[in-house]
């Protein structure tokens, strides 16, 4: 018997492509403004979470461009040796004045700050070891920084709030609760306010992602937390509605200076690079006078939920311009995805383990860059399935 690595890892691919559960990299391009499949054939985009079309907005580009040619294409250093620009500290200073908070500290992507913020905070010195609260359908990136704390830990349901108030009962000492303010599989939202109270009645710390409402929900896109108040950490991305890459955590001046001090993933890594700043200061000064934009894109996801269920599918409690569409079993979610696929839309099949098992599902992600004939087209082929 083959007892190489390889051998081993070919068969346990063999094993996932056997139950339907194999990834493979598709590979999609932009050209003539818009996207197409490896053959060259145009692609109506519904899986990306671009959900306002910044990737591709001129004015974005553009400072991505001239900063690249200003600043160079690279800042080569972690963010305490030289990688902290003048420009670097005046995008953080805008997304702090964003998102209403004191300051704001940059990260290079959001899996990296949820795996290593979380357990920075977990453990503060030489006090208690926090005990950590998390919700059952949180991102991948917050299930890593939990194991990364190494600490007790409680899972409550999803967006279950009296079992959260049960299990926060029976822990004494610092406690922490995870959420995202919309989850970013089923595209349904977090009761933050309510969240913000149950965290005051037992003197919990209350970390928000929101990878998914930054641009797009809240004052003028500022995030569902910025609506609230009460929030000790907001983390979000830039990757997705704003268009560029990135990710931030926002908060008090004291805990920006403690993550520059203690987080890991902060600390030992290359700082983003003047391009990526560029793009994401462009879309900073554009996304609070886009509310026409984010009223087509939440008039897009009403009208496809209207679709899916006229078709017989569940979207279950999505509210947002994430749209599940529950399929069920892997082999069926990779039919339907095909059978879309085949009539010039992309919509991405998820299947366990990201999701829960038997859940598997089409993933819509929409922005409000389609417009209403690719919106009709969506519409017609969603009634297919
Ligand atoms: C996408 C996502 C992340 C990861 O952000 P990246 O910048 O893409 O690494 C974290 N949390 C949630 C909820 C997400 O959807």
């Amino acid at each position: 018997m083959d007892h190489s690595l390889d051998a081993l890892l070919q068969n346990e691919l063999d094993r996932l492509t056997a139950i339907s559960r194999r990834r493979r990299l598709r590979p999609v391009h932009w050209s003539e403004g818009g996207m197409r499949d490896a053959a060259g054939r145009p692609l109506i985009d519904a899986s990306s979470n671009d959900y306002l079309g910044l990737s591709q907005h001129p004015l974005v580009k553009q400072r991505a461009a001239e900063w690249a040619q200003r600043h160079g294409a690279g800042a080569p250093a972690s963010r305490l040796i030289t990688g902290t620009r003048d420009i670097t500290l005046a995008v953080e200073e805008k997304l702090a004045a964003f998102k209403g908070c004191e300051a704001a500290l940059l990260f290079n992507t959001g899996f990296q700050a949820n795996a290593t913020v979380i357990p920075a905070l977990v453990k503060v010195g030489s006090g208690d070891t926090a005990t950590i609260f998390s919700d059952e359908l949180n991102h991948a990136s917050i299930i890593h920084g939990v194991r990364m704390a190494r600490c007790p830990t409680e899972i409550f349901r999803h967006n279950d709030l009296a079992h959260l108030d049960e299990l926060l009962a029976r822990h004494g000492g610092r406690k922490l609760i995870l959420t995202e303010s919309v989850f970013s599989m089923d595209g349904d939202r977090a009761d933050l306010p309510a969240l913000v109270k149950l965290a005051e009645k037992h003197g919990a710390a209350l970390y928000v992602d929101e990878a998914h409402t930054t641009g797009v929900f809240g004052p003028q896109g500022r995030g569902l937390a910025a609506e609230c108040g009460g929030i000790d950490i907001v983390m979000g991305t830039l990757g997705k509605a704003v268009g560029a890459f990135g990710a931030y955590i926002a908060g008090s001046r004291a805990l920006i200076d403690y993550l520059v001090n203690r987080c890991t993933g902060f600390i030992y890594t290359t700082a983003l690079p003047p391009p990526v700043l560029g793009a994401v200061d462009a879309a900073l000064d554009l996304i609070p006078s886009m509310d026409a934009e984010r009223a087509r894109l939440a008039n897009n996801a009403q009208r496809l939920r209207e679709a899916l269920a006229a078709a017989g599918l569940s979207t279950q409690e999505s509210t947002t311009q994430i749209v599940p569409a529950i399929i069920g079993s892997e082999a069926d979610a990779l039919a339907a995805a095909k059978k879309l696929d085949d009539a010039g839309i992309l919509a991405v099949a998820i299947r366990p383990p990201t999701v829960p098992e038997g859940t598997s599902r089409l993933r819509f992600a929409l922005s409000s860059s389609l417009d209403d004939e690719a919106m009709s087209r969506l519409l017609a082929a969603v009634k297919t399935l």
